[in-house]
This record gives C-alpha cells, sequence and structure tokens, in this order.
C-alpha cells in the first residue's frame, strides 16, 4: 500500500511513435488527463486520452485510485498496444478531508459515492495538486515534462496545478455544443431572472439559429449545481464558472459538423478555441476494449450479448438503459418493463442495480416479466456493454435518458432513439435529439426526475412506453425518416475521426500545438 498522496505508476512504456512527423520525443505534446470519477466523465476523457495518444501525444491519466480502478484495463490494453499512455493513482487523504475512509470505493452496487459525501469527496480529490505535481516534475521517461494540463470541468483546482507547473490548461466536456451554449446563455443573459416559476417555458437567448426558438424551463437546465440551494454547492459552482471562464480552451467529445452553428457560438461567447474530437467511442474498434469501457464488473459478457443478438433480426431489437447514474424508482422500473413487454419488440434492458436497490416485491415482478418475454426480452442487472450492443445490426433503436455519452453513441450507431431525460444536461439533450437533430421521440417527461425531494412514483406510463418504442421501431414513413437521418448523421460522425475529418484533424491540431519548447521539456525535476 501506498503512503498518503505517493502515486503508483506504470512503468513507461517504449518510447512512442511520431505520428505526424512534427516534433521529436524531446518536444512531445504531453497532455496530463485529470478526469471526474463519474462514468459518464471519465470514459471519454480516456478515450481522449487515448486518441491523442494514437496521434502522437504523451498522456497521463491521473486519477484517485477507486476512479483508476474503473478504467485499468482499458489503459492497460493501450499500453500493450504500444500506446504511450499511463495511468497514475492517488491515493485519497480521507483524514484531512472528512471523507469517511472507503467512501469513494463502496463494495456494493456500481461503487458511486453516497450524495451525503460528495463535497468532502470534491475536496479530498482536490488535495491531490501537491501529489500530482511531484510526480509530474519526477517526469520518468519517456514521460517527459507536461506541456498541457486537460481538466474535467468540475476540477477547478486544476487551475493551480497547471499554473504552478506554468503549461495551458485545456477543459474537457463531454457535452454537446448545443448544451454547453445553451446553458452559457441562460447564465450570460439573466435568462431566469423574474422567472418565479421554475416551470415556466423561458426561450434560451442568443441562439445563433434565429429561426429556432428554444424552450426550456429552470427546473429542466437549471445550470451546473445551481439545482439545490445549497451554499457549498452553489460556491462549487462558482468556482467551476470561473475556472471554466479561464481555461485556455475546451476539448469537446462532439462532431463539428453535427453542430457547427453552436460550436462556433461557444467559442465566439467565450472567446476560446474548441477542440471537437468525437465520436471519441469510435477510439475502440476491436470488440474486447470497445466491451470493457468504464467497468471491469460487467453483469453480462459482450460474447453473451452479441450471441443473444444474432439470433435476432437486422434493426428489430430496442436497447434501453439510463446510463450510469439514473434510476428508476420501484413502481416506474416495472411500468417501463411492461410497457416494453407490451410493444411487442425483442429488447435488451439495463436496469443498474437491479438486485441491490428493489425490494422483493420489484425483483419478483421484473422475474415474472423476464419469465412471459423469454427468449424475446433480456435484462441486464448491471453494467451492460453498450457501445457494443448499439453497434450491433440487430439493434434498431434505443431508449435513453439522454445522457450525452449515450445520445452520441447512439447517433454513432445511427440509431434513432426514445428520449426519457432526468437531469443536468439531459433536458437539453432531448431537444438536440428531437428538434435539432430530428432523430427522437420523447416520452413526454417535463421534470428532472432524480434529487426530487418527494420522488413521483409514476412518471411514465406504460402505455406511453408502448407507444414511443413502437413509434421508433415502426415501419411508418416518419420512422423510417428518423432512421435515414440518424443513418445520415452516423456517416458524418464516422467520418469526422478519419483521416481528413474534422475531429481527427483536431487531434492532430492539439498534438502540433501543444507540443513542448525547449525550456519545458527540460524544466528541472523536483518541486
Ligand atoms: N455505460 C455502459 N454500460 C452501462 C451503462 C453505461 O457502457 O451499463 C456507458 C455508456 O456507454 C456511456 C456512459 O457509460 O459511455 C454513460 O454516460 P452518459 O453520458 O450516457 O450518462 P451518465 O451515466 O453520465 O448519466
Amino acid at each position: 500500500m501506498t503512503s498518503q498522496g505517493q502515486a503508483h505508476a506504470q512503468a513507461a512504456p517504449l518510447a512512442p511513435g511520431d505520428a505526424n512527423g512534427t516534433t521529436t520525443a524531446a518536444h512531445q505534446a504531453h497532455f496530463v488527463f485529470v478526469p471526474l470519477n463519474e462514468h459518464g466523465h471519465l470514459i471519454p476523457a480516456v478515450d481522449t486520452a487515448l486518441l491523442l495518444a494514437t496521434h502522437g501525444a504523451l498522456c497521463t491519466i491521473a486519477a484517485p485510485v477507486s476512479t483508476a480502478k474503473r478504467v485499468r484495463h482499458t489503459v492497460d490494453a493501450a499500453r500493450a498496444s504500444g500506446l504511450p499512455v499511463r495511468l497514475a493513482e492517488f491515493p485519497l487523504d480521507y483524514a484531512a478531508s472528512g471523507l469517511p475512509e472507503g467512501a469513494d470505493d463502496a463494495a456494493t452496487g456500481d461503487h458511486r459515492i453516497d450524495p451525503a459525501h460528495m463535497m468532502s469527496y470534491y475536496r479530498a480529490v482536490s488535495l491531490l495538486r501537491a501529489p500530482i505535481e511531484r510526480y509530474l516534475r519526477a517526469h520518468a521517461p519517456p514521460f517527459t515534462f507536461p506541456t498541457c494540463v486537460v481538466s474535467d470541468f468540475f476540477n477547478p483546482w486544476t487551475t493551480e496545478l497547471a499554473s504552478s507547473l506554468g503549461v495551458p490548461r485545456l477543459s474537457f466536456f463531454s457535452m454537446s455544443a448545443f448544451s454547453v451554449l445553451c446553458h452559457h446563455n441562460l447564465e450570460r443573459f439573466h435568462a431566469y431572472d423574474g422567472v418565479e416559476d421554475s416551470n415556466a417555458p423561458v426561450v434560451v437567448p442568443g441562439l445563433p439559429e434565429k429561426e429556432r426558438k428554444v424552450v426550456v424551463t429552470r427546473a429542466q437546465a437549471p445550470g451546473f449545481l445551481r439545482s439545490v440551494p445549497i451554499p457549498e454547492w452553489l460556491e462549487l459552482g462558482d468556482y467551476i464558472e470561473r475556472a471554466r471562464a479561464e481555461a485556455d480552451g475546451v476539448i469537446m467529445n462532439t462532431v463539428l459538423e453535427m453542430e457547427p452553428e453552436y460550436v462556433a457560438g461557444y467559442e465566439e461567447a467565450r472567446g476560446f478555441k474548441v477542440w471537437t474530437v468525437g465520436p471519441v467511442s469510435l477510439y475502440h474498434h476491436g470488440a474486447t476494449t470497445q466491451a470493457s469501457r468504464g467497468s471491469d464488473t460487467p453483469a453480462i459478457g459482450a460474447a453473451e450479448c452479441l450471441r443473444w443478438l444474432d439470433g435476432k433480426g437486422p434493426g428489430s431489437v430496442v436497447y434501453v438503459s439510463f446510463g450510469s447514474i439514473a434510476q428508476a424508482g420501484p413502481k416506474q422500473v416495472v411500468e417501463l418493463g411492461l410497457g416494453l413487454e407490451a410493444s411487442g419488440h425483442p429488447f435488451i434492458w439495463v436496469v443498474r442495480n437491479a438486485d441491490d436497490v428493489y425490494d422483493e416485491a420489484v425483483r419478483g415482478a421484473l422475474r415474472e416479466i423476464e419469465e412471459r418475454v423469454e427468449g424475446r426480452g433480456l435484462l441486464v442487472r448491471g453494467w451492460a456493454p453498450q457501445v457494443t450492443i448499439l453497434s450491433h445490426a440487430a439493434v434498431g433503436g434505443f431508449v435513453t435518458h439522454c445522457g450525452w455519452n449515450s445520445t452520441l453513441e447512439a447517433i454513432t450507431a445511427g440509431l434513432p432513439v426514445v428520449t426519457w431525460p432526468h437531469f443536468t444536461d439531459q433536458f437539453l439533450n432531448e431537444k438536440m435529439a428531437v428538434e435539432v437533430l430530428g432523430i427522437g421521440v420523447s416520452v413526454g417527461v417535463k421534470e428532472p426526475l432524480t434529487y426530487q425531494a418527494v420522488p413521483k412514483e409514476i412518471v411514465v406510463g406504460r402505455d406511453v412506453v408502448e407507444e414511443a418504442v413502437r413509434s421508433v421501431m415502426g415501419d411508418g414513413e416518419e420512422a423510417e425518416e428518423r432512421r435515414r437521418r440518424a443513418r445520415a448523421l452516423a456517416d458524418k460522425a464516422k467520418a469526422a475521426v478519419r483521416e481528413g475529418g474534422s475531429s481527427h484533424a483536431n487531434l492532430l491540431d492539439l498534438v502540433k500545438r501543444f507540443a513542448s519548447t525547449a525550456s519545458q521539456a527540460s524544466a528541472p525535476s523536483g518541486t
């Protein structure tokens, strides 16, 4: 076991290749990623680091031990394939931050931190600044002195890390430019001022597409950490906003051709560059690394999913998942299952934590549904290899909570979606899918479903689920049109990461632009 703040790191891999021939090893770009533990932030950040390494950069991923555990197998596989990437893991100082020992690594369920400990967890992670800096200054070859910090926007303390190292800092967003710009404009133009009712519709001001009016409520798009009136959260929200405003640019997991006006709009509003690099899930070509993205304890193997899907007709299966955080309430989960059953379509349904959070009555109801749909419906009671499933030709639609990664993964697979947002940017992602891209059918949820003081038991009835699934999976003209649009978007998304594509060019630009200067490459060791 390491002592507090001392990192375990992997042995250095072989000296990296030089993808574009413009930098020597000593002048190579070296990106230090400081991701967040949440899967929706962590998975795309690691994929981005691996893509940058593929294009000739050195990459260090610096994370708490419990976070590193989630992606170790992915990074190990990348290193084994010769990529110059390392995972530096740091133990948290539980005592100094007031975080109960091991609270970040609960042995049950999917290792989420109890919301009551979230603030002390962020404090504990921020205390890693000095240990990370010491580690980086020790530069184990070929990992030269860092040239750029790429930080999840939830780690605002990385402003101090980057400034102490004397290098630029980019924010990493796995979000659409559309949602980021909407949030930014709602805040900078004080759109909610004087609006008492948090469910009153408000037009998002200052959007580049004048003919499209985007209407939201404060409840749907309150801004980051603005929905809970707890002073500590609001303060952290302010700190995050300052750090975002002061960043040297943004790396965004989206596709430029899909939303050029919103990318340009955000660049203009902030006055810095946005490098769009998505869809970063396309880093994974091989089924093995793709299937193990984000979890070392999947509830079902990729091979079993593929076998099951192989027995189904093209485009016939609907995939249902609410991502890594949202959880349907006990009555809602049964209602959803009954809706899927009634739809008549084959389905793979991921029920997160199914054996841990629901009581025996609900578990029994789920077992009964499962028995009735045997052969037609597959229940996954935990982590599923999502991208592998979505990429299979038998899948024809996705009932999603509209997390941005899931939305972009659906787009990349050319799939129409049933949208069922729960919180944060998900309502805006729903608007993106339904109103901007025209590939979605909404189940009609109007209010955030997670973190409610009194959670509602059933929001979406089985009939609505059935109808939405039939509408997305059916063969009417509208359904065909949605499918055509989804396939065209998938073509754009795949073209973006190929040579000559916008994301490919942006990755090369990052590697070139953040190549080290001679003085950085030889910066002295030791703090
Ligand atoms: N994911 C997965 N298997 C699961 C649940 C989630 O692979 O069973 C992945 C999914 O592919 C996506 C990420 O976890 O990359 C979830 O991110 P998203 O933004 O969609 O939602 P969040 O979990 O942040 O709400």
